[in-house]
């Protein structure tokens, strides 16, 4: 018969959103069988090819594109929102981001009579505002728990969880999640934030170049405990969050459940392309953004030379993101609610973060 789950997955080809395409296509997913919608704007890329789903190229800032193209869809029962788009300042980033989700809420919840809920992703800016404003405005002490207050600053975030409370009011039943995850160790050469791609590519640039392979952050970041959020877990939790009773109407954290140091995962990280000189310069402030400003013909070579699938090193280098990560102190959140719900998802993180090392040399991004 037709399936009764049907998915709008609003930025398939994203860091999230990939590992969602994969999971719903599983047969022992909560909800299965899923018919899957995936939107992007750009044409389907062969890494996002092997997951069964409708692809659908649609810009959803463009009101009349996410009108056309999603109030048809008319069979959809949950839409997963795994999409952004990053402006200079953050009045831009609420008003684009807003305009982006309302764009694909109010062609989708007037037209398909069966939708039962709506999931969005945000993030731990939510605690600590936009990563300009770390230190500037006076932001939570972590571990970062759900329900702190909103931080006296503009963030997109906050536009976004206004506009789908609202939107989701609009029908009877409708219910709603919110998660948030931390830095996510995930694949996806699409995305505008992928530090463990960035590091592949800076990993085989210093391979190539046979330089040692410097930390590009501070002392803190080096030391301190961090924690990471793997993109199949959240895409686990987006499908809880769907399907628990536990989960519904409330936003939770995500992050893998454990923690680790800089210092240990850049042996990891060096061994994966056979660097044998790698550390913390003493005294430096490297910065990526800085160091591979003018690499983008090595870049070219390196693909030529080992067969790599073409892209760009301003595509797949997301030098500012690592920067802001990599550059500031590591904060923690807390995983407390989620299992208070009963949602006991966790991963390995170093196992998380070899394992997208390995997927993003498989799918020939770096050699
Ligand atoms: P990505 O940048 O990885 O992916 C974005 C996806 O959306 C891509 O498929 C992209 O494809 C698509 N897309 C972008 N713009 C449009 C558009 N106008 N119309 C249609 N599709 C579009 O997303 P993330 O998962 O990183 O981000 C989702 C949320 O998670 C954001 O709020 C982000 O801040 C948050 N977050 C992310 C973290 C990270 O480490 N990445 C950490 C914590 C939170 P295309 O470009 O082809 O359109």
């Amino acid at each position: 018969g037709a399936p009764q789950s049907v998915a709008l997955v609003i930025g398939v080809t994203g860091i999230v959103g990939n590992s969602l395409a994969r999971i719903l296509s599983l047969p022992n997913t909560a909800g299965a069988p899923w018919k899957v919608y995936g939107v992007a704007r750009r044409t389907r890329p062969s890494w996002n090819a092997d997951h069964s789903l409708h692809y659908i190229q649609c810009d959803i800032s463009d009101q009349n594109d996410a009108e056309s193209k999603l109030s048809c869809l008319t069979d959809v029962t949950h839409v997963f929102y795994v999409c952004w788009a990053s402006r200079p300042t953050e009045a831009q980033n609420c008003e684009v981001n807003g305009g982006m989700l309302r764009n694909v809420l109010g062609a989708v919840i007037p037209n398909a009579p069966n939708l039962r809920h709506v999931s969005l992703q945000t993030g731990a800016k939510h605690y600590v505002g936009r990563f300009e404003l770390f230190g500037k405005v006076e932001a939570h002490e972590p571990p970062f728990t759900e329900e702190l207050g909103r931080l006296d600053a503009p963030n997109f975030y906050y536009v976004q969880e206004d506009i789908l409370l609202e939107e989701v009011g609009k029908k009877e039943g409708l219910t709603w999640f919110v998660n948030r995850p931390h830095v996510i160790f995930g694949f996806s050469p699409y995305s505008l934030m992928s530090l463990v791609g960035s590091l592949c590519v800076y990993a085989a640039i210093c391979k190539h170049e046979d330089v040692p392979m410097w930390f590009p952050g501070t002392k803190a970041a080096w030391e301190c405990y961090s924690t990471a959020s793997d993109s199949d877990l959240i895409a686990e939790q987006h499908i809880w969050g769907a399907m628990d009773p536990h989960a519904k109407n409330q936003a939770f954290n995500c992050s893998n459940g454990d923690v680790y140091k800089w210092k240990h995962f850049w042996k990891v990280l060096a061994e994966r392309f056979g660097i044998r000189e790698y550390g913390f310069f003493e005294g430096s402030n490297l910065r990526l953004s800085e160091m591979m400003k003018d690499k983008g013909a090595v870049w070219e070579e390196i693909v030529t030379e080992n067969g790599l699938q073409p892209t760009k090193l301003e595509d797949v280098g997301n030098w500012w993101f690592s920067d802001a990560v990599l550059g500031m102190e590591p904060v923690l959140d807390s995983m407390n609610k989620a299992k208070e719900h009963n949602f006991f998802g966790f991963r390995n993180s170093k196992n998380s973060f070899m394992n997208w090392i390995d997927e993003t040399k498989a799918y020939k991004i770096v050699p």
